[in-house]
């Protein structure tokens, strides 16, 4: 059987509800216009008290004590599964008690398992199958099987608005679920491209941006320069003044970058205390102009949480490589740049340029 587990925020007992208060609405409305053809073929049949009264029950007294068994059960989930299954056990009672009228038994029988399919819970329909056959086959033993499959008229007419609002009802809902997972899928999309804590891209998004900014310059000959930030002695920082104090850094190492940049350069946050900018239509020249910029702004930093704390980067430039070397031949060029600004006292900049780096002292 499945389970209902509420989204994080919710009461779960509210939310526990909402499956069987919403059916309740849905049970009324089916209930009530399935009355119609059923009571028309009644009529037709001169059917006695037994089938009136049976009537009235499903279409009347039947959706009210759902309503009640559901929120009164341990789950009211379970409860109203249950329900849905008993709501097929009735519409399949129904059509032996209609003599098999052709039209009204099909559409109880698809309708009933239309909703079990709408409700979106794993193989419900597949379970209301023979419920349905079981509930056929007891009420056409309690009554004979009694045989008048032939519509009329009447009862086509009464079968209308079942079918019209029905249908509308269902293609709503499913119209409405399909928004929310498109807007959810939007929300999870810009979620999965930001970085939550600098909301800066993240590590994926910027790859893939630099990826197709590296085949951009390839076709057009552009320059473009890559940029790798790291901070100095962030595991000091963390372990002197604390994590909320490291996160501040961060934050704010990352607001230096984000304001030292162009809109069309793009910013990521590749992990930890790394950070990567790939600056467009920037040679290298230019691009170390940029970085003493970031360079000098982390170094003028002051953390509230932290006052005394003096937060310093090194940053490492590499120029974009020929393309068939792709984005990480480029990120590591940059990197063994970087690596080379720790290693020359941190708080520096160095430009890859083949095989040595030279450093730029502040
Ligand atoms: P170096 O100067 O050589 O870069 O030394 P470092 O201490 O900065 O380098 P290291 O890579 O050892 O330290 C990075 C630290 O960043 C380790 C990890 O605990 C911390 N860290 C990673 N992610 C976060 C985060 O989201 N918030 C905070 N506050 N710390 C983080
Ligand atoms: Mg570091």
């Amino acid at each position: 059987m499945p389970s209902d587990t509420p989204p994080p925020g919710t009461d779960p007992a509210r939310h526990a509800q909402r499956l069987p208060r919403r059916i309740h609405r849905l049970r009324m409305l089916g209930m009530g216009l399935a009355a119609l053809p059923i009571g028309m073929v009644l009529m037709e049949n001169q059917a006695g008290a037994g089938h009136w009264g049976f009537l009235l029950f499903t279409t009347v007294l039947w959706p009210q004590l759902a309503l009640w068994l559901a929120l009164r059960h341990r789950e009211p989930f379970r409860g109203e599964i249950r329900n849905l299954l008993l709501d097929s056990i009735l519409a399949g009672m129904w059509v032996p008690l209609m003599a098999f009228n052709l039209l009204p038994s099909v559409m109880l029988v698809t309708l009933a398992t239309v909703d079990k399919i709408s409700t979106g819970i794993d193989r419900l329909w597949y379970w209301s199958l023979p419920l349905m056959l079981a509930g056929g086959i007891a009420a056409g033993l309690a009554t004979g099987f009694e045989l008048q499959p032939v519509t009329s008229m009447a009862v086509m007419i009464a079968c209308l608005p079942m079918l019209l609002i029905h249908s509308i009802a269902v293609s709503q809902a499913s119209y409405r679920l399909v928004r929310k997972v498109k807007r959810q899928n939007r929300q999870l999309d810009e979620l999965s491209r930001r970085d939550t804590l600098t909301s800066l891209d993240s590590r994926r998004h910027w790859q893939e941006r630099a990826s197709a900014l590296l085949e951009q310059c390839a076709a057009t000959g552009d320059p473009a320069t890559l940029l790798m930030i790291d901070i100095d002695h962030f595991k000091a920082i963390n372990d002197h003044h604390g994590h909320a104090a490291g996160d501040d850094v961060l934050r704010a190492t990352a607001d230096v970058i984000r304001h030292s940049i162009r809109g069309q350069d793009d910013a990521g946050r590749l992990g930890g205390d790394e950070f990567a900018v790939v600056l467009r239509h920037t040679d290298v020249e230019a691009a170390a102009t940029v970085a003493r910029r970031i360079r000098e702004g982390v170094e003028a930093l002051r953390v509230q949480s932290a006052p005394g704390l003096r937060p310093t980067v090194s940053l490492g430039l590499a120029e974009a490589m020929a393309p068939q070397e792709g984005l990480r031949a480029w990120m590591e060029a940059a990197d063994r740049a970087l690596y080379r600004a720790k290693s020359a006292g941190r708080n520096r900049l160095a430009v890859h340029d083949g095989l040595e780096a030279a450093i730029d002292t502040p």
